[in-house]
């Protein structure tokens, strides 16, 4: 896990902003694959990535925090962010 990035809530949000607008905008254009438009950059590196993986972090002994996990390919760059359930 120490290879990953620590990725802000609100990087978290913009990130899933802009897959949910990337996708309304596919099926509301009923776009067909090469014309799908560009993934949001990776926070990192500011590539456009091919692919972003997301998906929430297996519980964890000691662990008391929900977490995702965000792959960016092909710069392979890992992040993960917290969900923090309790709002300030
Ligand atoms: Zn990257």
């Amino acid at each position: 896990m120490s290879d990953r990035l620590p990725l802000p809530s609100h990087q978290l949000a913009a990130l899933q902003d802009a897959m949910t607008e990337r996708e309304s905008t596919i099926i509301s254009g009923v776009l067909q694959q090469p014309d799908y438009p560009p993934l949001a950059a990776c926070p990192s590196c500011g590539h456009a990535p091919e692919q972003i993986t997301s998906k929430a972090e297996a519980p964890r002994y000691g662990v008391y925090e929900d977490a995702v996990l965000v792959d960016f390919a092909p710069c392979g760059h890992k992040f993960r962010a917290v969900i923090s359930l309790e709002v300030p």
